[in-house]
C-alpha cells in the first residue's frame, strides 16, 4: 500500500499506477532524503541536480535496489530559468506527468550586504526561487487537466526571520513562502496543492560548508563550530536529518494533506519559536 493510495493515479509510460516526483537539487542533501522517501512511498522519480557522474550512478543505483522505483537523473543548471522548463519536458517525456513537484535546489552566499557580489545576488535568487516559479509554472497546466498535484518548496527557517550575512538566501527564501502562497491560493479548488517546509539546520553539503567556514574564521575545531553554529539557533541542539524531511515530503503528498494548502510546517527543532 503507498501512501497516496486513496487519491488519484495516473499510468505512467510502463502501464504501472505509481506517482512520478521531480526533486530538484535531489543528488544529495535534503533532496536525496526527499527522493528516497518518496521513491519508498511508491513514486518515480526524476533525481535532479549537479556532481560527480559516478557518484550520482552509484545513487541511482542505490535508489532503485532499496525501492525498485524508476529513477531518471538530470543535470540542469537551474541558474538558468529556461533550465527549469527543459527540466520538466525531459521528466515528463521520460516517466510521464509530473505528480509531485519537489522545488529543493538551493545554494548560499555569505556577505554584508555592502560587499555582496550583485552576480551572487543574481545566482542565489535564480536558483533558489526564479528555478522554483519556472518549475511551477510549468506543470501546472498538466495538474489541473489531470486535477491532481503536489508542489512543495523546500524553503528554510531564513524563509521566516533573518540571519545577518545571508541577505540574498534570505531574500529568496521569503520570496518562496511568497510564491508557496500564491501558488496555493491559485490551485485551490484544482485538486493541488502547494505548501513549504522550512527546514532548520540539516547536515549537509550546504550547511558542511559553513561549518567549515566558521572553524577557519574562529580558529577553532569543527567539532566546536558545529556545537557553536547548534547552540545559536536551535534549541533541540541537534541536526534536523534527510530522512525526517522526506517523510514529511510523503505526508504531504498523500490524500491525508489534501486540505493543506498555502502551509508553511516548520522542521528547525524550535528555531523560530524564540
Ligand atoms: P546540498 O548542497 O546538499 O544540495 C543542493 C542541491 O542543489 C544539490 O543537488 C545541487 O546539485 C543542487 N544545485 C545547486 N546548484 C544548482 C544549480 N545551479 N543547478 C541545479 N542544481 C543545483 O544542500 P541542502 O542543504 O540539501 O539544501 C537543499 C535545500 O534545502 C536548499 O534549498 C536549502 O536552501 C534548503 N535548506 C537547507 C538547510 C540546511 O541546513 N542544510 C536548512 C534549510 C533549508
Amino acid at each position: 500500500m503507498t501512501a497516496w493510495q486513496n487519491s488519484s493515479t495516473h499510468s505512467s509510460p510502463t502501464g504501472s499506477q505509481r506517482k512520478v516526483a521531480l526533486v530538484t537539487g535531489s543528488t544529495s542533501g535534503i533532496g536525496l532524503g526527499i527522493a528516497r522517501a518518496l521513491a519508498a512511498a511508491g513514486a518515480d522519480i526524476y533525481l535532479h541536480g549537479l556532481g560527480d557522474p559516478s557518484s550520482i550512478k552509484e545513487v541511482i543505483a542505490q535508489l532503485k535496489g532499496e525501492t525498485g522505483a524508476r529513477i531518471v537523473h538530470g543535470g540542469q543548471d537551474l541558474s538558468r530559468a529556461e533550465a527549469a522548463l527543459e527540466m520538466v519536458a525531459d521528466a515528463r517525456e521520460q516517466l510521464g506527468e509530473i505528480d509531485i513537484l519537489v522545488n529543493n535546489a538551493g545554494i548560499q552566499h555569505v556577505a554584508p550586504v555592502e560587499d555582496f557580489p550583485i552576480e551572487k545576488w543574481n545566482m542565489v535568487l535564480a536558483i533558489n526561487l526564479t528555478s522554483a516559479f519556472a518549475a511551477t509554472q510549468s506543470v501546472l497546466p498538466s495538474m489541473k487537466a489531470r486535477r491532481f498535484g503536489r508542489i512543495l518548496n523546500i524553503a528554510s527557517a531564513h524563509g521566516l526571520v533573518a540571519s545577518a550575512h545571508k541577505s540574498a538566501y534570505v531574500a529568496s527564501k521569503h520570496g518562496l513562502l511568497g510564491l508557496t502562497k500564491v501558488t496555493a491560493l491559485e490551485t485551490a479548488r484544482d485538486g493541488i496543492t502547494c505548501n513549504a517546509i522550512c527546514p532548520g539546520w540539516v547536515k549537509t553539503p550546504l550547511v558542511e560548508k559553513q561549518i567549515q567556514a566558521k572553524a577557519e574564521s574562529l580558529g577553532i575545531s569543527i567539532n566546536e563550530a558545529t556545537a557553536q553554529l547548534l547552540g545559536e539557533k536551535q534549541p533541540s541542539q541537534r541536526f534536523v536529518t534527510p530522512d525526517e524531511i522526506g517523510q514529511m515530503a510523503v505526508f504531504l503528498s498523500s490524500s491525508a494533506a489534501s486540505g493543506m494548502t498555502g502551509s508553511i510546517v516548520s522542521m528547525d527543532g524550535g528555531w523560530t519559536a524564540q
